[in-house]
């Protein structure tokens, strides 16, 4: 994976953006309150980035309203095939910039750089020029309605979306934010995780040198529960996007019945992925590591519930195992690294607590299960067998590297017990048979099925939530349209 161009840590003496962009201007928090972000393989602070809470919201808020509300303004009268080639220049200037953007990833993440270089940034580039594509090719339609009329409908920009996106693909999911919002012709108050905030500022300064007319993307860090709230609070905002936990999710779903905005979700996941006898056992092997693993098990669709048929279960484990404990574990600038650590302190504890409680309730460690090395968020890729659907690491999200695995006898009984959970994301199996690849694609209750692939991801495909994993989409056309409200004109040709 690695290119001649990997990028390195960069030095202490490195500058970063670490102001708030409202309305084109880059101003400190009017609290003047900042906070710090770290590096999360050294655990020391990366630099402190400017805290925004409420007023800066509001003052955020109204510079978008005013940009989108000005109808003679540039962004309204702007051509829609304008608005494509603005992103494109987006596009292009990530591009242009991603080593910078890749290592900047690394360093406040602390995702591989190969994966952040190779994997997250080509994916953020893709997005922005998928939906550039987009721009120009919203439209209505004539409605042959009765009576003397003609009849039509138009798609319309919704409005100011509120933006608030977590931390495990900062950039990625910043462009699975604005690339839709800016298509359609929203303007955006973008509210990034308080960990990752670094790159979407970068972003927020690409934008700017592309062009983008001031108010159109506006960028607010700051804490979840001030920033945020007051995001989802605010009179001003049309529609709130949330990538995050489903626990914030229900409390940005009351707040934001009060001025009934618009709402897309996309929340947590427990993802059940099927193993059957008769797969190609080293690929679904080496799917499987992945679909868990990949990005240090910090994805709302990670394969965390293997369900592997129990004629098949003692070799895909031992095979498994092999192939996890071979893993290259440590500094995410080492273009060979594999897995870098944890977001933060955080998430660490928590993914401990959770192997803890594996431990306790009787499933069998069968690798990894503690802490690597002394400084820096790193935990050993973790597998637990012997697991039952009843123990907490079978049903709670870990989003950490720690993979449950579970023995099944048929196909049935593994469709009801992979559905036997609140979530309903992304399911996977592994099969060369295509009747049992159709059921489980049926028969799963969940946003996304792969079958013999996992975490295959396009601009194009939609994504999002069953149940408790959300509702709404991302990506493809179906993303576009929760940006916008169609109208229905009638003129009377009487
Ligand atoms: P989180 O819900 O704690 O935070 C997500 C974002 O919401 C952050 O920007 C945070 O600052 C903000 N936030 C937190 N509390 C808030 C509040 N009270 N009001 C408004 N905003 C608030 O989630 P996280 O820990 O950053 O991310 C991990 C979670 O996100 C997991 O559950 C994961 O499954 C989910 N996720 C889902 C998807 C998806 O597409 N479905 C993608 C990535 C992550
Ligand atoms: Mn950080």
């Amino acid at each position: 994976m690695a290119t001649a161009t990997m990028p390195r840590r960069p030095t202490k003496a490195r500058k970063y953006q670490t102001k708030i962009l409202i309305g084109g201007q880059w101003r400190d928090s009017v609290s003047g309150k900042t906070f710090k972000t770290i590096d999360p393989s050294t655990e020391e602070v990366i630099t402190e980035i400017a805290m925004g809470d409420a007023a800066d919201i509001d003052l955020a808020v109204k510079a978008a309203r005013k940009t989108f509300d000005d109808r003679k303004g540039v962004w309204r009268k702007m051509d829609a095939r304008d608005r494509g080639r603005l992103m494109h220049r987006l596009a292009d200037l990530i591009e242009e910039h991603i080593d910078e953007l890749a290592e900047l990833e690394t360093l406040d993440n602390g995702k591989p750089i190969a994966e952040s270089r190779n994997v997250d940034l080509p994916l953020v580039i893709d997005c922005f020029r998928y939906y550039a594509g987009w721009a120009d090719k919203i439209q209505g339609q004539v409605v042959p309605i009765r009576g003397n009329y003609l009849c039509y409908t138009k798609k319309e920009p919704v409005g100011v979306a509120g933006q608030i996106i977590p931390w495990n693909f900062p950039l990625l999911m910043a462009a699975w934010k604005w690339g839709p919002a800016l298509a359609a012709g929203c303007v955006s108050v973008l509210k990034p995780a308080s960990s990752t905030a670094l790159t979407a500022l970068r972003l927020g300064e690409l934008a700017m040198e592309a062009g983008y007319p001031a108010g159109v993307v506006n960028v607010v860090p700051g804490r979840g529960s001030v920033a945020g709230d007051a995001l989802a609070k605010h009179p001003g905002v049309d529609k709130i996007a949330f990538t995050g936990s489903t626990e914030v999710g229900y409390g940005l779903m009351k707040i934001c019945s009060e001025t009934l905005k618009r709402l897309t979700f996309e929340l947590g996941g427990k993802s059940p992925n099927v193993i059957f006898a008769d797969a190609d056992l080293d690929t679904a092997v080496q799917g499987s590591m992945l679909g868990l693993f990949f990005n240090q098990g910090q994805c709302c669709c990670a394969g965390s519930r293997l369900f592997v048929e129990d004629k098949a279960h003692d070799e895909f484990v031992e095979k498994l195992s092999k192939k996890v404990e071979s893993r290259k574990v440590g500094d995410p600038f080492d273009p060979d690294t594999e897995q870098g650590p944890q977001v933060d302190k955080n998430q660490y504890d928590t993914i401990m607590s959770y192997i803890e409680k594996g431990n306790k309730e009787g499933a069998k460690c069968v690798t990894g299960g503690e802490r690597l090395g002394d400084k820096g968020f790193f935990i050993k890729p973790t597998i637990f067998d012997n697991v039952t659907d009843n123990m907490t690491i079978a049903r709670e999200e870990i989003f950490g590297p720690v993979l449950s695995v579970l023995k099944f006898r048929d196909i049935d009984e593994v469709i009801d017990r992979g559905n036997a959970n609140e979530y309903g994301l992304a399911a996977a199996v592994w099969t060369r048979d295509i009747g049992k690849a159709h059921a489980i694609a049926d028969g799963m209750r969940a946003g996304t099925v792969w079958v013999n692939c996992y975490d295959v991801f396009d601009a194009a495909a939609p994504f999002g939530g069953f149940k408790k994993s959300g509702f709404g989409r991302e990506l493809g056309e179906k993303g576009l349209d929760s940006y916008t409200e169609m109208k229905t004109v009638t003129i009377s040709l009487a």
